[in-house]
């Protein structure tokens, strides 16, 4: 867990690992936007942002869906490499029946998925319940798989990814 929290505190900072191809250019610094965090497998472009940094975004976050900017040339495509092999931190809404033990449910079917959580928060409310997750997990596709076994949990009516 501190390893994986060292390495989170980096990615908020531009990198210059290869986990990412970006079209046209070379030796461009680059980091993951914090609204949709994109995990390896998403659908992504970039943004280059006044200080030249490339801040990558998922394509069907909001804040990069303006047609407008999307014709900019300060969009630049992106691609995933894929011999990326580090976990990323992905966000996940869930919302759900209020009942006792449904956290514990929740956490145990992560825990079996063998990924880390770094944080979880449920909000109750007239029987129901609104939870934000932080995982780590290595691609879109794991992050899916959990996501289709968080949604058999019983009481659980929505898991989706979360946009900020
Ligand atoms: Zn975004």
């Amino acid at each position: 867990m501190a390893r994986q929290e060292q390495e989170q505190q980096q990615q908020g900072m531009p990198v210059k690992k290869d986990e990412v191809i970006i079209a046209g250019m070379s030796n461009i610094a680059y980091s993951y936007a914090k609204c949709c965090q994109p995990v390896p497998g998403d659908d992504v472009l970039g943004f280059v942002s006044a200080d030249g940094v490339v801040k990558i975004h998922r394509k069907n976050c909001i804040n990069v869906s303006n047609e407008n900017l999307l014709k900019s040339e300060r969009v630049v495509s992106v691609s995933w490499n894929r011999k990326v092999e580090t976990d990323f931190l992905a966000g996940i809404k869930i919302v759900g029946e209020d009942r006792l033990g449904i956290m514990n449910q929740l956490t145990t079917v992560i825990s079996k998925f063998d990924t880390n959580i770094r944080s979880i928060s449920l909000n109750a409310r007239d029987g129901m319940f609104v939870g934000t997750m932080m995982v780590y997990v290595r691609n879109s596709e794991k992050l899916s798989t959990l996501m289709d076994k968080l949604k058999k949990v019983p009481g659980i009516f929505t898991v989706e990814r979360l946009i900020s």
